[in-house]
């Protein structure tokens, strides 16, 4: 389980990665850091992109229904504006952002804010997504989290798409998706009726 490296010490930024499959359980993770920070009264601001509107405007909701207040922003430039004066920023569903993201949580860390980045490191063919691999470059700690393949039961990486679309951005999850180990993604990918 990953513990903060002085929390309350001093005032440096650092950049944290929460990255992983659907049903990794990436905001679960990002909620459980917010919480303790909150509980440590850091002031914390919470981001997420105003493309995800799966369940609730102004909320970052796990799917266990932990949920904590966000605010959607549509451009990552948004996120600088609104982070001052905290101490902890998090920023869900971060593979949704357009490439700006990374040089934004720089410039919050260099002010001294800790930056909590939750995302899909890879969209539903395998690929690197959106601006998380840049994320994972720049950042000090990385979390990699697995989701359990429905197929075999052993770890899996990888978000599968159920339903025929080419679309990279396709919410509404749970109907959509399953996830799978490399050894299940690969068959299925292969042979498009598994
Ligand atoms: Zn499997």
């Amino acid at each position: 389980m990953f513990l903060e490296p002085n929390v309350n010490k001093s005032k440096t930024g650092w950049i944290e990665v929460v990255c992983g499959s659907m049903f990794s359980g990436k905001t679960e993770e990002l909620i459980r850091r917010l919480k303790r920070a909150k509980i440590a009264n850091l002031k914390v601001e919470i981001f997420k992109p105003a493309i995800d509107i799966r369940y609730n405007e102004t909320h970052v909701v796990s799917h266990d229904s932990n949920i904590i207040s966000s605010t959607p922003v549509s451009s990552s430039q948004n996120i600088l504006l609104l982070s001052s004066d905290v101490d902890v920023v998090g920023i869900d569903e971060a593979q949704f952002f357009d490439e700006g993201l990374p040089e934004v949580c720089e410039q919050l860390a260099k002010r001294g804010i800790r930056v909590i980045i939750a995302g899909l490191d890879m969209d539903f063919v395998g690929r690197p997504f959106g601006p998380i691999p840049a994320l994972l470059a720049k950042a000090e700690y990385i979390t990699k989290v697995h989701a359990i393949c429905v197929r075999c039961g052993s770890l899996a990486n990888h978000s599968y798409r159920l339903v025929e679309s080419d679309v990279k951005v396709l919410l509404g999850e749970k109907e959509s998706y399953e996830p799978r180990c490399r050894e299940c993604f690969t068959k299925g990918m292969e042979t498009s009726d598994q």
